[in-house]
């Protein structure tokens, strides 16, 4: 039996990716398609020449179209495969959001037809050359994530980002999630504390709305042995920024937020 066709198409779409890095949360609701759109916006901002791909396999609530202001796109096939969805000429995105007839529509798929839709997203999306692939994955460790880690893993994955908010509730699942990457051999590039404390905009004062855990993402990641990014406040305009479909950075270059979204993306 020769090598399985599917497989040697992913590797070679793959091949032409140089960095690709996956977006985890132990929880939903955290912050992490948030993150994973900002950080995309921020690379593909930095210079024109760097190539930037988002791929949204958060099967069950994909938010991504929304929050990169392409909501009702489609997707369109050419002999190539899919053509992903441009922001800018160096952004694209693809999202399960594209396939959907209407919003509200829910996804409720069995396992292997989910496995299904995220090798044929590796496997036929026309990403082109990329500088860096950003996939935002579903919350928790469940079957897509073993199947990204496998098709991926072929081809080098550069590691991890686990997002996370201060609730100990939050942080247990945080440690699964760090179990999980070192049992499936995934690089942690580190842990991001999201929704950690709010700036008041009025005296720039911060307040730990979620004492007394806040800050225990950093010593659950000392304690764990992986890096520690930073810690990004709660700032509603983050929100806003993300439902119009925004670059929260550069609609609020001088925030709080902004400042530390900055030093944990150079890291
Ligand atoms: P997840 O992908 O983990 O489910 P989202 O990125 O969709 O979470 O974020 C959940 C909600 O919280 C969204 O409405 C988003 O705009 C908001 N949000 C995320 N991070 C922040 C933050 N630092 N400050 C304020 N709101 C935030």
């Amino acid at each position: 039996k020769g090598p399985d066709p599917d497989i040697v198409t992913i590797e070679e779409r793959m091949a032409l990716v140089k960095h690709k890095i996956l977006i985890l949360s132990g929880k939903g609701g955290v912050g992490k398609s948030t993150f994973s759109s900002q950080l995309s916006f921020a690379i593909a901002n930095k210079s024109q020449d760097i190539q930037v791909g988002l791929l949204d396999i958060d099967i069950c609530g994909p938010s991504i179209p929304k929050i990169m202001g392409l909501e009702g796109e489609q997707i369109h096939t050419s002999s190539q495969g899919w053509d992903p969805v441009y922001v800018e000429d160096n952004l694209a995105v693809m999202s399960v959001g594209f396939l959907l007839e209407d919003e509200d529509e829910a996804v409720i798929w069995r396992g292997p037809k989910k496995n299904g839709l995220i090798k044929q997203f590796l496997k036929d999306v026309n990403w082109g050359e990329l500088d860096y692939l950003i996939v935002d994955t579903p919350p928790g460790t469940s079957d897509e994530h073993l199947s990204i880690v496998q098709y991926l893993k072929t081809s080098s994955l550069d590691g991890a980002v686990i997002i996370t908010s201060p609730q100990d509730v939050a942080l247990i699942d945080v440690r699964k999630e760090i179990n999980f990457c070192k049992k499936v051999g995934v690089p942690i590039i580190g842990v991001v504390e999201n929704m950690s404390g709010f700036v008041c905009p009025k005296c720039n004062k911060e307040s730990q709305i979620f004492l007394p855990t806040s800050g225990g993402a950093e010593a659950m990641a000392k304690e764990m042995e992986v890096p520690f990014l930073g810690k990004i406040p709660i700032d509603p305009l983050i929100a806003r920024s993300c439902d119009e479909g925004k670059s929260y950075l550069t609609t609020h270059p001088d925030s709080e937020a902004t400042k530390q979204y900055k030093l944990i993306f150079d890291k």
